[in-house]
């Protein structure tokens, strides 16, 4: 299929051509028709399967559709609330993309930085508003954002908003845009919650359902490394001294983490940058930015910090923690191996983060390889793991009882 055959008109096909898109990807394909059909939509897509584009550009149509009916001036008729700042600069970066041969105009606005510019833009008018809600509602408060015309609602990235206690903003925001209007709610994965929150602001809407799980995790070399907790910073300088090279980001679990991280590997001499959420925006865009330009060649992150944003060209992910759900493993290691590359994952999984692996096995439905062979195991003693059946996982001689069953984790960004 090719985005002709999906309706879309000149100025559209023109910017997805230079962006370099070929063809449609599946929740392209599946999303686009159903969006210019003006029905409202439970799309279950991850980022990384080309879910923007999949509402930005039928998005952009029905506006450019809409561009000649009478108005004074320009008003918001698409909203876009995004959980984090950095996914809300991506989305933002690709309608300005998009939008290259049209005369909508875009912003996007987002906490932790100055309100004053961004009022600025609002006042000259906008058709195309994205946002995180925090923000976005006290810009209301101030009566520099009116809702009244919106017709697109676009919620994105749902779970994670909901996860990040934006369910009170989030219902706010819906109830500030008029009744009559389109709603797409994104989510990677679809809990109950997110569910509930569908159903009682989407009308009739249809479901699409995109799942990347399992390819993404095959297309990945993955390796797991059982370490002690107290060996955990020594194995990971050992595998980016001997190991690991190129673009890499490594996960943790808190800000915490990232920071004493961070610590050791620029006394090691390393460039690192960082993004958690104690960051201001400025610093989070900028060590962004240095990364993607390649002037440091480390990232470490936090989940939430991370989620989303577009950075292409791994060579590696480095698990320094386990995440304790399984989906944030696929999410992680779903960086990797993009656009059709093979990729690499390393995990380095402490005692009290063993039955993390399990379930992580059990959804991803593949045996993660287990490398023995370093300097630091779990048990110096005993051969630390022995791989027995496909089914079960591996299996561990005299394995430690998992603390993580005794100790309920929190997630904690
Ligand atoms: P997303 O899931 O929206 O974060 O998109 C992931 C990446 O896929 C981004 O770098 C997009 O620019 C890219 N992308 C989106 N649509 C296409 C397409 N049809 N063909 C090739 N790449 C695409």
């Amino acid at each position: 299929m090719s985005f002709k055959d999906l309706q879309l008109n000149r100025p559209i096909l023109r910017a997805a051509a230079e962006a370099g898109y070929d063809n449609p990807t599946l929740v392209q394909e599946k999303t686009i028709p159903l969006v210019l059909k003006k029905k409202d939509l439970i799309v279950s897509a991850q980022t990384g399967t080309g879910k923007t584009a999949a509402f930005a550009l039928p998005i952009l149509q029905l506006l450019i559709d809409d561009q000649d009916a009478p108005r004074n001036g320009k008003k918001i008729k698409a909203l876009i609330v995004s959980p984090t700042r950095e996914l809300a600069v991506q989305i933002y970066d690709n309608f300005k993309a998009y939008s290259t041969y049209t005369n909508l105009r875009s912003t996007v606005v987002y906490g932790g930085t100055s309100i004053e510019p961004q009022k600025d833009v609002l006042k000259k008018g906008v058709d195309i508003l994205i946002a995180t809600p925090g923000r976005l509602l006290d810009l209301h408060k101030q009566d520099v954002v009116n809702l009244d015309y919106v017709e697109i609602l676009v919620l994105d990235e749902a779970d994670l908003m909901l996860d990040m206690g934006f369910i009170d903003d989030v219902r706010k925001i819906e109830r500030l845009c008029p009744k009559e209007k389109q709603t797409l709610l994104f989510s990677a994965t679809i809990p109950h919650k997110v569910e509930f929150l569908a159903n009682t602001i989407l009308k009739d809407p249809e479901r699409i359902e995109v799942t990347q799980n399992a390819s993404t995790s095959k297309d990945v070399d993955q390796l797991l490394y059982y370490v002690p907790k107290r060996n955990k910073m020594e194995l990971c300088l050992h595998l980016l001294r001997n190991t690991i090279k190129g673009h890499i980001i490594i996960f943790r679990r808190t800000k915490f983490g990232v920071d004493k991280l961070e610590h050791t590997l620029l006394k090691n001499g390393y460039k690192v940058n960082t993004i958690h959420g104690d960051k201001s925006q400025t610093a989070r865009q900028e060590a962004l930015d240095q990364f993607k330009k390649g002037e440091t060649n480390i990232l470490i992150a936090t989940d939430v910090a991370a989620r989303g944003i577009d950075i292409d060209d791994l060579d590696a992910v480095i698990n320094f923690d386990l995440p304790n759900v399984p989906e944030t493993y696929v999410h992680r290691i779903g960086r990797t191996a993009r656009a059709g590359n093979l990729g690499k994952a390393y995990s380095l999984c402490s005692a009290d983060e063993k039955s993390y692996v399990q379930t992580i096995q059990q959804l991803i439905q593949l045996q993660i390889d287990v490398v023995d062979d370093h300097p630091y195991p779990l048990d110096p003693k005993a051969k630390p793991i022995v791989h027995k059946s496909k089914k079960t996982g591996s299996k561990h001689k005299k394995g430690r009882k998992s603390e993580a069953s005794k100790k309920k984790k929190k997630r904690w960004y």
